[in-house]
Parts: C-alpha cells; sequence; structure tokens
C-alpha cells in the first residue's frame, strides 16, 4: 500500500525538494492533495504530473484566474479559502500531511489533520514557535506522530531513536552562520534585500533565507526544538558550522556525543519523514568521504547575532513570548524586504515588541493569536 501524501505548500522551496521524493518513489508514495498560495500554473503542473486529485489556492486571484483558464487537470478538484485548506489537511484517505508553508498560516491546517488523526511532516517552524504547546498537546492526545522535517530537527530526532529519555544531557543545533558571518561587522548596516536573500549552501525561500542571516531562524529553531523535545533553554545549544554538513547533534550524559550528516539539501530530511520508519535510497548523493573536506564549528558571537539572544530571551520568558517573537520578526523581514527598514533594525523591532507587548503565562490559543495579531500591529507601526 502507498503511503497517500497531502503537501501543503506544494510550489515553494521544501514543496519542489518533496516533490523530488515523490518522483523517486511513486511505488511507496502517492501525493493527493496539493495547496499553494497563488502560483496556480505551478501547482497546476503538479496536479498534472502527479494526477492529484485535490488542490487548494489560498489567493482568491489565483482562484479565479484558474477557474477562467483551462490548465488543471479536469481530474483535480481544486478549491479556495481557509476551510478549503483544513479540509485538503484533513482529507479521510490521506496518510500524512506535509506542513511547509510558511509563516503561521500552517497552524489551523496543522491542528485539524491532528485532530482528524494525520500523521504530520512538520516543516513549518513558525507554527511551533507560536502555538507549540497546543500543537504538541493535540498531537498527544490524538496519538499521532510529528515527524521533524527542519533538517536541525530531523537530525536530533534520527540521533534519539533507541535512547531513554534520561540519558539525554543536551542538544546541540548547528547554524551555518548565513552569508554575513564573516563580514565585517561595520558592513551588516549596508547590507541590502538582494544580499540577504542569497544564502551560501542551502536553497531556500526568501524569508528563511533572511532569517538564516540574522539567526532568527536559529532563534525559531531553539523554540521549536523546546517544543519537539521538551527540553529548557540551558539544555539547547547553538553551534556555527559553516558547512552545514553536521545537521545537529545530541549529546548524552556520558558524555558521548551523536551527529547525522548529509549534504545541505532538505530531501534527505523530507524522505526520511515521508517514509519513516522505513529507509529507501535517497534522491541525490550522500557526503563523499573520499574527497577531502573539512567540518569546523565555532561558538556564536552575540554581538553579530542578537536575534539569537533575543530567542533565549523569549524562551526563557516563556508564555506568549515566541508568539511575540516569532511575530515580530515575520514584520521586520517583511518590512526589511519592502525597504522600510534597515538591516540592522531587524533585531531592535523584535526587541521593542518583546519588551513592550504583554505577556501571560500558559495563554490560550485564543489568546496566543491575539497576542500575534496585536504584535503584528505594533510592529508594523514602529518607526525607526
Ligand atoms: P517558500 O516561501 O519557498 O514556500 C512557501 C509555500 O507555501 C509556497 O508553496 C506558497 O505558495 C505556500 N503558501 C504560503 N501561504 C499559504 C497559504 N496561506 N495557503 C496555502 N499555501 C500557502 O517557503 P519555504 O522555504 O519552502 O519554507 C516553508 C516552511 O518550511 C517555512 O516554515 C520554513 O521555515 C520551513 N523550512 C524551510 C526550509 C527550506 O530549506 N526552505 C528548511 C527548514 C524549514
Ligand atoms: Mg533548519
Amino acid at each position: 500500500m502507498r503511503k497517500k501524501v497531502v503537501l501543503l505548500g506544494a510550489t515553494g522551496s521544501i514543496g519542489s525538494s518533496t516533490l523530488r521524493v515523490l518522483r523517486a518513489h511513486t511505488d511507496r508514495l502517492q501525493l493527493i492533495g496539493v495547496a499553494a498560495q497563488s502560483h496556480d500554473r505551478e501547482l497546476a503542473a503538479i496536479c498534472r504530473e502527479f494526477a492529484v486529485p485535490h488542490a487548494v489556492l489560498h489567493s482568491e486571484d489565483a482562484y479565479r484566474r484558474a477557474r477562467q483558464g483551462s490548465y488543471f487537470p479536469g481530474t483535480t478538484q481544486l478549491s479556495c479559502g481557509p476551510e478549503a485548506l483544513a479540509a485538503l489537511a484533513t482529507l479521510p484517505e490521506a496518510d500524512i500531511v506535509l506542513i511547509a508553508v510558511v509563516g503561521t498560516a500552517g497552524l489551523n491546517p496543522a491542528l485539524a489533520a491532528i485532530e482528524a488523526g494525520k500523521d504530520i511532516a512538520l516543516a513549518n517552524k513558525e507554527l511551533l514557535v507560536l502555538g507549540g504547546a497546543h500543537v504538541i498537546a493535540a498531537a498527544r492526545r490524538k496519538g499521532v506522530r510529528l515527524l521533524p522535517t527542519d533538517s536541525e530537527h530531523n537530525a536530533i530526532f534520527q540521533c534519539l531513536q533507541g535512547h531513554p529519555r534520561q540519558q539525554l544531557d543536551k542538544l546541540i543545533l548547528t547554524a551555518s552562520g548565513g552569508q554575513f558571518r564573516d563580514s565585517p561587522a561595520a558592513a551588516l548596516a549596508e547590507v541590502s534585500p538582494e544580499m540577504a536573500t542569497q544564502h551560501p549552501n542551502w536553497s531556500m525561500g526568501p524569508k528563511i533565507t533572511v532569517d538564516s542571516a540574522t539567526m532568527a531562524n536559529k532563534g525559531l529553531e531553539l523554540i521549536e526544538a523546546h517544543w519537539l523535545f521538551d527540553l529548557e533553554p540551558d539544555r539547547l545549544e547553538v553551534v556555527i558550522h559553516p558547512q552545514s554538513v553536521v545537521h545537529s547533534l545530541v549529546q548524552f550524559i556520558d558524555g558521548s556525543i551523536l551527529a547525522q550528516l548529509s549534504p545541505p539539501s532538505m530531501t534527505f530530511a523530507i524522505q526520511h519523514c515521508l517514509l519513516y520508519p522505513e529507509r529507501a535510497p535517497g534522491v541525490e548523493p550522500t557526503t563523499d568521504f573520499k574527497k577531502p573536506f573539512s567540518l569546523d564549528f565555532r561558538a556564536p558571537d552575540y554581538a553579530r547575532y542578537p536575534c539569537l539572544r533575543l530567542a533565549y530571551d523569549a524562551l526563557r520568558a516563556g508564555g506568549a513570548a515566541g508568539a511575540i517573537f516569532n511575530a515580530a520578526n515575520e514584520v521586520a523581514v517583511e518590512r526589511f524586504l519592502a525597504k522600510e527598514i534597515a538591516y540592522l533594525e531587524i533585531p531592535q523591532l523584535i526587541e521593542h515588541c518583546l519588551g513592550s507587548m504583554p505577556n501571560s503565562q500558559q495563554p490560550s490559543l485564543h489568546q496566543l493569536l491575539q497576542t500575534d495579531a496585536e504584535t503584528r500591529e505594533l510592529a508594523q507601526s514602529l518607526k525607526f
């Protein structure tokens, strides 16, 4: 029996890596649902190639355009809107839902899929940073698998297999350090959106590429790791590893450290999640030890990466602070990409929001969504 896969965010960077995995394993995996924001023609091409029966476009304009044009195959049922997205995530025949939409748009479909008892492959980290307590509690209650697809968390998940929790000491997340890790500090003031959306190792969507440069991405991943693996902030470490070959490490109480290695491509983590607990040949060559290469590690400099320090602050503060960090960062990146604020103003904006938004311990999902909306409003209004 082939595993039936729903892919939310099919036209993005994770989406296209997922399609490579699906193409290589048509005997094991079947794509039965796809969603995208507005790339109607790309989504139609995916539906045609994989004979996908269900598709959702989030943008009404794109949906209308697609309805008028005739480029979606007649066998694909196309719909639009948040209810359609939730319906796609809960298709009765679906076995696993890969959440690769960007930002907090993934939260509701993820919760719907969990309630419907679907296993989740989770690439989207923002939804855990916003609503981690609720998502993890729902997954436990429903007994569904939450398979970490973000490469660091996937590495940790793989290293933890077969090890009782009481043997675990800490998790060490690797970070490339982004494209400006060796730039002189003075040059950071001049970083433009064009410069910040180019990554030396990974080919990713624009938001996460900027997040890599500021290391807000690693900050989000620390909070993601906290929820996925239930560890306190002082047992979560970050190390800069420029080659992005070691995807993260797990340290046990006896001092032994395990790592997962593969080239910097998301296909390894995506395939691991979609086929879990089985394995099959990968879609691209892995790390080759016949060629010489070196692996470097160094501790991050918090003065260069204030977003990382702010993420630790948010994690220690608990409550809604993760939601504030995430929303402030999302708006800061949008405003930076729109050339409204400078690169170095991204952490300033986040710090201001963390300092001035009221926090509450054990917030309900409703309160978190409210905090998210209010933080966005504040972040939009801040002048520099
Ligand atoms: P991306 O911008 O390249 O793609 C996002 C996808 O989501 C697109 O297909 C877009 O059409 C779709 N989308 C956006 N809003 C939507 C909505 N409301 N309804 C339906 N579809 C919607 O982003 P990406 O780089 O692929 O990242 C996706 C997620 O995975 C992010 O949360 C990111 O942090 C995480 N992630 C990405 C990478 C990577 O290598 N790109 C690695 C680890 C984690
Ligand atoms: Mg990652």
